[in-house]
C-alpha cells in the first residue's frame, strides 16, 4: 500500500542531490573502467555514458562483465531507478512491510527499498550474497 509520507520537500531535494552526486561518481568509474577495457563495445559505451546519457546502462551487461564493472553497473542502475522513484509515493516506503524507511537510512542508502529489518531478513534469506543483476 502506497501513501505520501513524511519526507519534506527539502529532504527529497537533499536526497536527489545525493543521488545525482553518486550517479556522477559511478558513471565516472564505469567510463574509466570501460576505457581500460579492450572489449569492442566498451569505448562506444564509455562515450555514450560520458555524454550524460544513462539509457544504455541496461544494455551494458557484456561490456561491464568483460571490464569487471558489474557491481558499479548494478549500483548505477539502482541509483537511476531510485531517482525515478523519488517523487512517487513508493519512494521511502519499505517494499516488504510498507513502513516508512527512516530518513537517516535514506541519507546513507538513497536507493534503499526496504527498512533495515526487512533488508536483513531479505539478505539472510538469500544467504547474504551480494545482488547481481
Ligand atoms: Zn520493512
Amino acid at each position: 500500500m502506497s501513501h505520501y509520507h513524511y519526507l519534506t520537500i527539502e529532504q527529497r531535494e537533499r536526497l536527489d542531490a545525493e543521488m545525482r552526486a553518486r550517479i556522477a561518481t559511478l558513471r565516472g568509474e564505469i567510463v574509466q573502467g570501460l576505457r581500460r577495457s579492450t572489449h569492442a563495445e566498451a569505448a562506444r559505451l564509455a562515450d555514450t555514458l560520458e555524454s550524460g546519457d544513462d539509457a544504455p546502462v541496461a544494455d551494458l551487461e557484456t561490456a561491464l562483465a568483460v571490464a569487471a564493472l558489474e557491481r558499479e553497473g548494478a549500483e548505477l542502475r539502482e541509483m537511476l531507478a531510485a531517482r525515478t522513484r523519488l517523487h512517487t509515493p513508493d519512494y521511502g516506503v519499505c517494499a516488504d512491510c510498507a513502513a516508512d524507511i527512516p530518513y537517516a537510512r535514506l541519507e546513507v542508502t538513497p536507493a534503499a527499498t526496504r527498512c533495515v529489518g526487512c533488508q536483513s531478513r531479505h539478505e539472510r534469506a538469500r544467504g547474504g550474497v551480494t545482488p547481481t543483476l
